[in-house]
């Protein structure tokens, strides 16, 4: 349950130990000497795989940081990126924060009104960009007026031919000339090292800004077996983004636990996927669900896994029961469910079933497994209702989420309002339950729940209800005002085929699986439900679109 502090007690002796700052590029300069043969395989963006050894890339973000010094980058100053998971964008993590700079990843999905927005709100100095993202560097640089240089990430001979990008230097040429060593100072651990904006389905994107304490926190808990055990036997494939919450931290998980790391760069479509995954060796990997739904079709069709795949985590959006049972029963991959978000670094639950679960049949687990889980150290987590006040763990009281650790937002970049509660907590905008054995799931978002007469319900389940049909493609529930109920569920779906199933044909689906009092009292079709940067439904969009419908 959660603990309050007292103000400290008189007469504390301190401790004596050494008080050496963590910083993140301790970590690769660790692998670099104990890992040194370790490698990072990369699918570049021009084509052809790329290996380094820890070592190599060491030397080569050394090389990097006097560049960046050479240009002009100073402490503090930030750097921005436009990349793909590769070694290329990772020597950027290390050598920007290791020169006390901040590394700025930022989402090439933003919409360019929002990427421009982000680039003056940072007020970046540097972009490095791969060459996937030329034409949207080209288009939305224009008004960064911050930018004094812009990078492309290859070589002289891809270099940008696009007039609007002449002045554009090339990566491999700007560290070319430079040594392979560099002095990286010590400075503060609670230094900003990186940061990332939310993707702003609710006004202006937010920057969250990592401190270097954080980062290496995160990193040993992301190492640890009950999140996901990294270890030198492993070859980790994220395949969630560097650009979206540092890729759930595994670029600096790897490097602390000598795992290998296979960089899939621009291409994350299924065949590809399991064509590097196979012949890698990838015996782990990170992602959102869709990213396994077409993984897992590739399976099905070559009828096997990657041969030495044997776990995925999967976060970003709640994991289904078909994708859980296709992965663990047909191809002996391990599932783990995860959550977090980019204020919390990302890491907050992971899913790993205790022993007693184990023992159960594969049905009565399955409950269990769907659940988000079990709070990582460091991350304490709590349930509130509408007036604050804390709900029990009793797995059936659903309320706020809300969240405290040193990997979790105290304030945003540039903001000097603080989105904490009074007593210090972060709502994470989540509603949730949390179970007497401390596995939490989420029930849906807190401007996504519907509350029909002072009851919530769960667009989140009712859209999960809906998609189990098998005539729905994708689907989406809205609240819309009702004169009685004040709120209540509309249904909006994309049909797999010419079939539409009506209203009452869908309520006679939905009612063997969610209450009676859940079922929608609308149905529309639409050709296509709006998704984010992020791949998630944008709840604000249809709202708009259905502003003026009531149900009653
Ligand atoms: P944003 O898109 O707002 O930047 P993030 O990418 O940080 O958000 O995602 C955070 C949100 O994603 C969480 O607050 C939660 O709503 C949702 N989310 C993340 N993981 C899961 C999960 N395993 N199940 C359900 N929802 C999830």
């Amino acid at each position: 349950m959660t603990q309050t502090r007292t103000a400290a007690p008189p007469g504390l002796m301190p401790g004596l130990m050494m008080d050496r700052p963590l910083l993140v590029t301790q970590l690769l300069s660790f692998a670099a000497q104990f890992h040194a043969d370790t490698e990072v395989v990369t699918r570049t963006v021009e084509g052809p795989i790329e290996r380094l050894t820890y070592a190599a890339m060491w030397a080569r973000t050394q090389k990097l940081a006097n560049a960046l010094i050479g240009l002009g980058v100073k402490p503090g100053d930030r750097v921005a990126t436009l990349a793909w998971n590769t070694g290329r964008h990772m020597e950027l993590y290390y050598a920007v924060a290791g020169i006390g700079a901040i590394c700025h990843t930022i989402n090439p999905r933003l919409s360019g009104d929002q990427m421009r927005y982000i680039l003056n709100h940072a007020e970046d100095c540097v972009l490095f960009f791969d060459l996937t993202f030329a034409d949207a560097v080209a288009e939305n640089c224009k008004g960064a007026n911050s930018l004094k240089a812009r990078v492309a990430l290859t070589d002289a001979a891809h270099k940008p031919a696009q007039p609007a990008l002449s002045d554009v230097l090339t990566y491999e040429e700007l560290i070319a000339g430079h040594a392979d060593t560099f002095d990286f100072p010590e400075f503060d651990e609670n230094t900003a090292a990186s940061l990332c904006y939310t993707s702003g389905t609710t006004g202006n994107p937010k920057g969250v800004l990592y401190s270097h304490r954080a980062l290496m926190l995160h990193s040993f808990a992301v190492c640890t077996s009950a999140t996901m055990g990294l270890s030198v036997h492993d070859r980790a494939l994220p395949v969630v983004p560097m650009f979206h919450v540092n890729a759930w931290g595994m670029p600096y998980a790897a490097p602390m636990s000598g795992c290998n790391l296979v960089m899939p760069g621009a291409k994350l479509d299924g065949p590809s996927l399991f064509e590097l995954m196979d012949t890698e060796g990838v015996t782990c990997s990170q992602g959102v669900p869709t990213v396994w739904m077409a993984l897992l079709a590739t399976m099905r069709e070559k009828g096997r896994k990657p041969k030495a795949l044997q776990r995925v985590l999967v976060g970003g959006a709640a994991v289904s029961e078909m994708l859980i049972d296709a992965f663990e029963k047909e191809f002996g991959v391990a599932v783990n469910h995860a959550w977090g978000m980019t204020e919390m670094t990302p890491l907050g639950v992971v899913n790993t079933l205790k022993p007693k679960f184990l023992d159960q049949p594969r049905d009565q687990q399955m409950p269990q497994k769907l659940k988000q889980g079990r709070a990582v150290y460091g991350v304490d987590l709590r349930i509130t209702d509408e007036a604050g006040h804390v709900l029990p763990n009793d797995g059936k009281s659903a309320g706020h989420l809300q969240v405290r650790g040193p990997w979790i937002v105290k304030r945003y970049f540039k903001s000097e309002e603080t989105p904490l509660t009074v007593d210090g907590w972060f709502d994470t905008g989540d509603i949730a339950t949390i179970d007497p054995d401390g596995y939490m799931q989420i029930t849906d978002r807190a401007k996504d729940v519907i509350k029909s007469g002072g009851e919530w319900i769960s667009s989140v389940d009712l859209e999960n209800a809906a998609l189990g049909h098998p005539q729905i493609a994708a689907a989406a529930v809205i609240g819309v005002p009702h004169s009685k109920w004040l709120e209540r569920p509309l249904l909006i779906c994309v049909a797999k085929g010419p079939e539409r199933p009506s209203l009452q044909e869908m309520n006679a689906f939905l009612v063997t699986k969610v209450p009676k009092w859940w079922l929608p009292d609308a149905l529309e079709y639409v050709t296509a439900i709006p998704l984010g940067a992020t791949g998630k439904i944008q709840k604000t969009k249809l709202r708009e679109q259905f502003k003026d419908f009531r149900a009653g």
